[in-house]
């Protein structure tokens, strides 16, 4: 696989970042995952938007332009004939000797890989993936897309031990978002899902589908719900760059609806996908 860090398209095996990168110290960076089809990106503009918002509000440098980005993107996916999956690209506020204010006179360091995944076709589609509850233990800037990501990874390790698929986050008695995804429950045919704030990731595929939702006659309610609340809807659901639209069958040990997917998480991963291949990058 061919991988690009700061400049260079180069082997994985080869490709190198300092140990002072402040990414690998601090944390001190941030990401974006865009998805693939066909050879193409999804919805990559509104991803990149999103990427100058998290470096904005941390007063990070931008180490390309949108546009530059966008031709290192699709030069990768070229380059490693991806066809379908997926391409993480990060950046860092770049390597310096450690210490914790901002490093003068640094440059940003970019990196990109990509990974080929079956998006359309996927099991979990199909059957509808089962999710557990845990504590929302992030910190308050949950809007910024940054590379510290313990908290999902405690989350999704403690899915997996429970012989789960994900985790649903629960913050002050209340779901804020799954561990790598939002969250949305159905509910007499309404869609209720938690309001963006600087509690919960301001999804590029949440957006889409719940203006889809509206396109299509589907009432859309931006509000918090409790566990209880999911336990007992009709039906539940996430949304992602990874995912798409993925039903959630079942709800900390609690079957949703018929335990099967719903007909309204299955309509709007069809539109989403549907929309998805006609406004390809
Ligand atoms: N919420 C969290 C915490 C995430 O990590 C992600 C994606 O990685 C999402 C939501 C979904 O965002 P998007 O639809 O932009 O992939």
């Amino acid at each position: 696989r061919t991988v690009y860090v700061n400049g260079d398209f180069l082997p994985e095996e080869d490709a190198k970042i300092s140990i002072f990168d402040r990414g690998f110290v601090f944390a001190d960076g941030v990401y974006e995952v865009s998805s693939v089809l066909e050879g193409k990106l999804v919805d990559n503009t509104a991803h990149l938007l999103r990427l100058e918002r998290s470096l904005n509000e941390l007063k990070m440098e931008a180490p390309a332009s949108g546009a530059e980005i966008t031709a290192i993107m699709q030069k990768l996916i070229a380059l490693n004939g991806l066809q379908e999956g997926l391409v993480y690209l990060q950046v860092t506020r770049g390597a310096a000797d450690r210490d914790f204010g901002f490093p003068k006179d640094v440059n940003p360091s970019l990196v990109m890989f990509t990974q080929a995944k079956s998006l359309l076709n996927s099991p979990a589609a199909e059957k509808g993936i089962k999710v557990i509850f845990v504590d929302d233990i992030r910190w308050g800037r949950r809007d910024i897309k940054t590379i510290q990501l313990l908290a999902p990874v405690l989350a999704k390790q403690a899915a997996s031990e429970a012989e789960k698929d994900d985790a649903w986050l629960v913050m002050d008695g209340l779901v804020t978002e799954g561990s790598s995804n939002n969250a949305y429950i159905v509910k007499d045919d309404q869609i209720i899902t938690r309001k963006l704030s600087n509690d919960i990731l301001h999804g590029i595929t949440r957006k889409a589908v719940l203006s889809l939702a509206e396109e299509v006659g589907l009432k859309v309610i931006e509000r918090s719900f409790t566990p209880q609340e999911a336990q007992e809807a009709d039906e539940a659901f996430i949304t992602s760059a990874s995912t798409f639209v993925f039903p959630v069958v079942e709800i900390e040990h609690t079957s949703i609806g018929k335990g099967s997917p719903g007909p309204i998480s299955k309509r709007l991963r069809e539109i989403y996908i549907k929309q998805a291949l006609e406004t390809l990058e």
